[in-house]
C-alpha cells in the first residue's frame, strides 16, 4: 500500500511530513498511514498539472494515443481486482463482492473512456450551419485544461474513475483529492498510470482533509475545472468558491431517493429490489433507496415480508462468506446512522434494527433497520442518513404517490415498480430526479448519464455526458473573401 503523494509524476512525501491514520471499520484499528497534504502540496501538484497540459504532450496527442494509455490502466486495474478490491473491504468495510464488482466496474469506466477519446478523433469537430451566406463555422471540442476532482469514500476507487478517466480521455490534466476516510486505493492510480504510459504531471493525487487539501484545490487559480462528489454542505461550499474566478464546475450530491411499489408488482420482486436498494453498500449510497412508498393495498404483506428478509442479512467481516452489510465506512458515520435512528425512534415507528448487532460492538456496524408510520415532516424522511435506514410510507393513488416522492429538495434518482408498463413510464416522466428505475432500482451502467436534479446537483458524469464535463466548445468562423462584405470599407 501505498503512503506518498504523487505528483508530476512520482511518488513524495507531503511538505509538511505529516501523516494521518487510516482506519478499519471492521474493528476500528488503525491499519495504514497516508500524508496529511495541505495547500503547499497542492499548489506543486496543481503547478504540475498545469505545465502537463501547457506545454506537455498529452493534450495534443491524437484521441488514439490516450486510449492506448487508458486501455493499459483499464486492464492493470482488471488484472489486479482482487487485491484493489481488499484494499476497499478494510478501508470501507463493503463486503468483498461489492468491492469486486467497484473495481470491475472502475477498469471497465477506463475501458469505455478509452473508447471515447479514440472516436474524438473523428468527432471532435463539428459543422454548424449557419443562417447567412459567405460565412462557414465549426465547433471544435477542446479539453478544458486542469481538472481538480473531490471525491467521497463510499465508493472509493470507482468515483476517482469517474472523474479521472474522462478528464484523460479529454486531454485534460488533473489533480485528485480522494476522501480523507479512503485515500488507499486511489493512491495506487498513480503508478498504475506511470505504467501505462501516461506523462509526468497529467494525474496528481494529493491525500488530505477537506479543508487543509480539498479547499485550496477548489481555490487555486491555475484549476480551469471543478468535478466535486459529496455532500450538499460541501457542494455548495464549493459553488461559491468556483464563483469567485468562475471555474467550470460539476456536482454530484446526495440524495433521499423514493421508490414507489404499485399493489401490480409482484411481491418477491418489490423486496428484492428495496433490500438491494437501500442495503447493498451499507446504504452509504447517493442514489439509496431511502424512501419506499407502497400503494397501501399490499402495504401489510410487503412490509411483513421486507422485516422478514431483512432479518436475515448476513451482517459481518466484508471477506466473510455470505456477507451482504459490512460495517459503516468510519467511527464518526457509525455514530451519526446511530443518532439519526434515535431521532427516528421519536418521530416515526421502529420496525426492525435500530441497533448495533450483538456480538460487532468492537466494528462500526448498524443492523439493517426499517422505520414505519412516516409522519411528512419526519427529517428521517426528508433528510439524507446515508446508512442501512429505509423509511416507509403508504400511498392511495398515483397522484399521491408522485407529489410525496417529490416532495424533497434532492433530485438524484427515483424508482417506481408497477406490471403496468404505461403507467410506471407516465410516473417514470413526472419525477424530479435524474436518474429514474422502473421495476428495479440502482443498477447503474458506465453508457448512461448520471446525476441529479434540483440539490443533488449539477452536471452529468458518465456516457458522453461525462466526457462532455471537460470539454469547451470553440467556435471557429471563417469568412470566405470572395463573398461580398465591406461595412467600413465601401467599395
Ligand atoms: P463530504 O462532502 O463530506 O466530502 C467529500 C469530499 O470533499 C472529501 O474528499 C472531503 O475531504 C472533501 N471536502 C470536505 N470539505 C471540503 C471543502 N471545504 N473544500 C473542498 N473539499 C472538501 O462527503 P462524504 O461524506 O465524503 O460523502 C458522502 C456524500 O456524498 C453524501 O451526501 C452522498 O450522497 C454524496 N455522494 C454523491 C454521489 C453522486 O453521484 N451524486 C456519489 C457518492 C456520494
Amino acid at each position: 500500500m501505498k503512503d506518498q503523494l504523487y505528483i508530476d509524476g512520482a511518488y513524495v512525501a507531503c511538505a509538511s511530513g505529516e501523516m494521518f491514520d487510516v482506519i478499519d471499520p471492521t474493528d476500528r484499528s488503525v491499519f495504514h498511514r497516508v500524508p496529511a497534504g495541505n495547500t503547499e502540496d497542492i499548489d506543486l501538484a496543481v503547478k504540475a498539472a498545469r505545465r502537463a497540459f501547457d506545454e506537455g504532450l498529452w493534450p495534443r496527442m491524437s484521441g488514439a494515443e490516450r486510449a492506448a494509455v487508458l486501455r493499459r490502466m483499464g486492464d492493470e486495474i482488471a488484472a489486479r481486482t482482487d487485491e484493489i478490491a481488499r484494499i476497499e473491504v478494510q478501508d470501507n468495510g463493503k463486503p468483498l463482492p461489492e468491492a469486486v464488482w467497484d473495481i470491475e466496474d472502475t477498469a471497465g469506466v477506463f475501458h469505455f473512456y478509452a473508447d471515447l477519446a479514440e472516436r474524438f478523433d473523428t468527432e471532435a469537430e463539428q459543422d454548424v450551419v449557419l443562417g447567412m451566406e459567405g460565412f462557414t463555422s465549426k465547433a471544435v471540442k477542446e479539453p478544458v485544461g486542469v481538472a481538480g476532482a473531490i471525491i467521497p469514500w463510499n465508493f472509493p476507487l470507482l468515483m476517482a474513475s469517474w472523474k479521472v478517466a474522462p478528464a484523460l480521455a479529454a486531454g485534460c490534466t488533473v489533480v485528485l483529492k480522494p476522501s480523507e476516510l479512503t485515500p488507499v486505493s486511489a493512491l495506487e492510480l498513480g503508478g498504475i498510470a506511470e505504467r501505462a504510459g501516461l506523462p509526468a504531471g497529467c494525474l496528481n493525487i494529493v491525500t488530505g482533509f477537506g479543508l487543509d487539501a480539498g479547499a485550496p484545490l477548489t481555490e487555486h487559480p491555475m484549476v480551469d475545472k471543478l468535478a466535486f462528489t459529496g455532500s450538499v454542505p460541501t457542494g455548495s461550499r464549493i459553488m461559491a468558491t468556483a464563483a469567485r474566478d468562475i471555474k467550470t464546475l460539476s456536482l454530484e450530491l446526495g440524495g433521499k431517493s423514493p421508490l414507489v411499489v404499485f399493489a401490480d408488482t409482484p411481491i418477491d420482486e418489490a423486496v428484492e429490489w428495496i433490500l438491494f436498494g437501500i442495503f447493498w453498500n451499507q446504504g452509504e449510497v447517493c442514489s439509496a433507496t431511502s424512501r419506499v412508498l407502497i400503494e397501501e393495498d399490499i402495504y401489510e404483506p410487503l412490509m411483513a415480508r421486507l422485516v422478514e428478509e431483512a432479518k436475515k442479512i448476513k451482517i459481518g467481516h466484508g471477506l466473510e462468506e455470505g456477507v451482504l452489510l459490512g460495517p459503516l465506512v468510519s467511527p464518526l458515520q457509525h455514530e451519526k446512522v446511530l443518532n439519526w435512528i434515535e431521532t427516528g425512534k421519536r418521530e416515526a415507528r421502529l420496525v426492525t434494527g435500530g441497533g448495533v448487532p450483538e456480538g460487532l460492538e468492537g466494528g462500526c456496524y448498524v443492523e439493517p433497520t426499517i422505520f414505519a408510520d412516516m409522519p411528512e415532516d419526519a427529517t428521517i424522511w426528508t433528510e439524507e442518513i446515508f446508512g442501512p435506514v429505509v423509511c416507509v410510507k403508504s400511498f392511495r393513488t398515483e397522484e399521491e404517490a408522485v407529489r410525496l416522492a417529490n416532495d424533497t429538495r434532492f433530485g438524484l434518482a427515483a424508482a417506481v415498480m408497477s406490471s403496468d408498463l404505461e403507467r410506471a413510464n407516465r410516473v417514470a416522466r413526472a419525477f424530479r430526479a435524474g436518474i429514474v428505475w422502473i421495476n428495479c432500482s440502482q443498477p447503474t451502467f458506465t453508457e448512461a448519464p448520471w446525476g441529479g436534479y434540483k440539490q443533488s446537483g449539477i452536471g452529468r458524469e458518465l456516457g458522453e455526458w461525462g466526457f462532455n464535463n471537460y470539454l469547451e466548445v470553440k467556435q471557429i468562423t471563417t469568412w470566405d473573401r470572395h463573398k461580398p462584405w465591406g461595412w467600413y470599407l465601401k467599395e
